[in-house]
């Protein structure tokens, strides 16, 4: 278990994952994109054509897939069956795919030990996601929980879509992330949610380094 563990959970947009990796950079800490393992998990299923309704092909997908999370130069690595997919888990095809992974107990499951694995081999972790303060990482040592308008939200995602290369509609893509923040927190298993010790900080109107100077001193306070 890691010496010391963050845990940043909240909604697309919100800022956790810029965050995150921010705050791991100044704690000396790895970052932990717990989205990227359930995108990983999604597009390893696109690619074999399957039904993604069928939970038992997704078992077998998940069970026979060589995934690997690496930290390099601060950021988190994807590869699959050793090639690297990184950049391709963003795709917004995969990104409207990944609720068929993450509302299923048993993909679920699955994805959490990778996740309790990966941190396994660090001192110092801080992880992002929708449940890492509530059911991955219960005992973290410090949990914090992120929101945002769903306007700034949208428009911090058209951001880094537009910068990828990606066309963008900012109408389309507030509706997306309203849609996946009710399919997130409807969902019955770990839907998105604060754990009752996180501390909320709304970043709407705060920049990254405001966000990340914020947790840093809540973190300094509390060692
Ligand atoms: O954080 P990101 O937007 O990359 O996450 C993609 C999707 O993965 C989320 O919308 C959510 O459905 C799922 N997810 C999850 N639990 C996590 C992280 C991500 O269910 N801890």
């Amino acid at each position: 278990m890691a010496k010391l563990l963050i845990t940043i959970d909240g909604p697309a947009g919100s800022g956790k994952s810029s965050a995150a990796k921010l705050l791991a950079a100044k704690l000396t800490a790895a970052f932990l994109d717990t989205g990227a393992m359930y995108r990983a998990a999604a597009l390893a299923a696109m690619r074999t054509s399957c039904d993604l309704n069928d939970v038992t092909k997704l078992e077998e997908i998940i069970d026979k897939t060589d995934f690997k999370f690496e930290i390099e130069a601060g950021q988190m690595t994807v590869k699959i069956n050793g090639g690297d997919a990184t950049e391709q888990i963003r795709d917004p095809q995969v990104t409207a795919n990944v609720h068929f992974v993450a509302s299923e107990p048993s993909l679920r499951q699955r994805i959490v030990r990778l996740q309790r694995a990966f941190a396994g081999r660090y001192e110092k972790i801080v992880a992002e996601g929708r449940d890492q303060g509530t059911v991955v990482f219960p005992d973290a040592d410090f949990k914090f929980f992120l929101t945002a308008d769903a306007q700034e939200r949208s428009k911090r995602r058209a951001k880094e879509l537009t910068e990828k290369g990606y066309k963008v509609d900012l109408d389309k893509l507030q509706q997306e992330i309203e849609k996946r923040d009710r399919q997130d927190s409807t969902r019955k298993i770990s839907p998105l949610i604060a754990a009752a010790d996180a501390i909320t900080v709304n970043t709407t109107n705060l920049t990254l380094e405001q966000v990340v100077e914020k947790i840093f001193g809540l973190i300094k306070n509390n060692d």
